[in-house]
């Protein structure tokens, strides 16, 4: 095969919307360029640095064709590793690869990997409101728009507390009370089957808000509602308790959007504790191991629903519908209209057409970036207070 050497890698941090998003461009003599997604919205600049600093060296000259081979060698060579600032570096540069082996070969990416298994992915809208008025109309929208699958969320995650009691001079921080957020969150969902029936599929996100107990309580009182599934209902650092809340509910079980190390899904995923996974695909460091992550759970009867935010790229939101197409236990794909300056900076994106998403049939992964349009948004430094999230006595809690 010919060499398709990698002439140029380099990071891009722009702010076109909401976030900052970062993107990795990768060059090849054969005059074929690829893109990735990057994005680590909390720390930009890190990333961009590792990709530039600490990734272009190893890369320049090498043949872009080795994916799996330079995969390993990114990884390996910061020696530690397996956090999110490296990951989401050596994931904009893995998908940046598989875009140009797409155009080398002339395939859209879904076709690269073996080809459907599925003729769309089904989508599902976020609904959010702080009450059931406002909630009603966005989950009509969305109803009209072709959706059948809504996230329902009132207030922030954990709910907006009212008549929260905090100490003389609290904290700095984002309150929120668990034991209101659980019984409100029911009577939502109580409200929304009883107005809209059992036709449409639930989802629900905890967020990680409530402690182990419970959350195993209000997963169990989450059963009548039927949910498709319920998100983050134990912190990552409480995996171990998912094996006794299996052994007492049927709710659906999602999670793994923090997931860094293939050591933090081994075993939930061997024991069958949860239903579906939530990987973010480039904290885990892209294409390569999601595909590997992707065929491991689907030989334990476990399904994918690739975490797909307003903070990822258009290219994440296309690489993660190439990856649902093609993957056999893909479920659904959490999206997010594409805001207008974003819009303006990228091209060719999957948008949601009678409740599904299909990636594009352009070689590669088939989303294009506009450079000079990005630069017209910068990237800008941001705090996350949402991060500090508090209970009324001022403990602070994983966000
Ligand atoms: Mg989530």
């Amino acid at each position: 095969m010919t060499p398709s050497t990698i002439t140029q890698v380099e990071a891009i941090v722009t702010k076109p919307d909401k976030h900052n998003l970062v993107v990795v461009r990768v060059t090849t003599d054969a005059g074929v360029w690829g893109l990735g997604c990057a994005t680590f919205q909390f720390r930009p600049w890190a990333v961009r640095s590792a990709v530039d600093d600490y990734l272009r060296p190893l890369l320049l000259g090498r043949d872009a064709n080795d994916i799996e081979d330079l995969w390993h060698v990114m990884r390996m060579s910061s020696y530690w590793r397996n956090g999110p600032v490296l990951n989401n570096a050596i994931a904009g540069v893995d998908m940046a690869l598989w875009d140009v082996k797409g155009k080398l070969a002339g395939m859209p990416l879904y076709q690269l990997l073996g080809g459907r298994s599925r003729t769309a992915i089904p989508a599902y809208a976020h609904a959010v409101a702080d009450d059931l008025d406002g909630l009603y109309t966005q989950i009509d929208r969305h109803l009209a728009d072709g959706y059948r699958h809504v996230r329902v969320q009132l207030g922030f995650y954990g709910g907006n507390a009212t008549d929260l009691q905090v100490p003389e001079n609290p904290l700095p921080g984002s309150y929120y009370d668990p034991r209101q957020y659980a019984a409100t969150t029911l009577r939502l969902f109580k409200a929304v089957r009883d107005r809209y029936g059992d036709d449409i599929e639930l989802l629900h996100d905890v967020h990680e808000r409530l402690n182990p107990s419970d959350a195993i309580r209000f997963a169990k009182e989450c059963e009548p509602f039927g949910l498709y599934f319920l998100e983050d209902v134990l912190p990552l650092e409480q995996t171990a308790w998912y094996e006794k809340l299996r052994a007492q509910t049927s709710t659906p079980i999602a999670t793994g959007e923090l997931f860094n190390n293939p050591k933090e899904w081994e075993e939930l995923v061997v024991r069958r504790q949860i239903d579906f996974l939530r990987i973010h695909v480039s904290q885990i460091g892209g294409i390569t191991p999601a595909l590997k992550v992707a065929h491991f759970a689907d030989a334990m009867g476990i399904r994918l629903a690739w975490h797909t935010p307003s903070d990822i790229t258009p290219v994440g939101l296309a690489v993660n519908a190439h990856l649902n197409v093609h993957l056999h236990n893909a479920s659904v794909q959490e999206n997010l209209d594409v805001q207008p300056n974003t819009a303006a900076v990228f091209a060719g994106y999957p948008v949601q057409s009678r409740g599904f998403l299909r990636p594009s049939d352009e070689p590669g992964i088939g989303v294009s970036f506009d450079v000079d349009a990005a630069a017209e948004f910068p990237g800008v430094f941001k705090e996350h207070p949402w991060t500090t999230s508090r209970t009324a006595d001022g403990t602070l809690v994983t966000p």
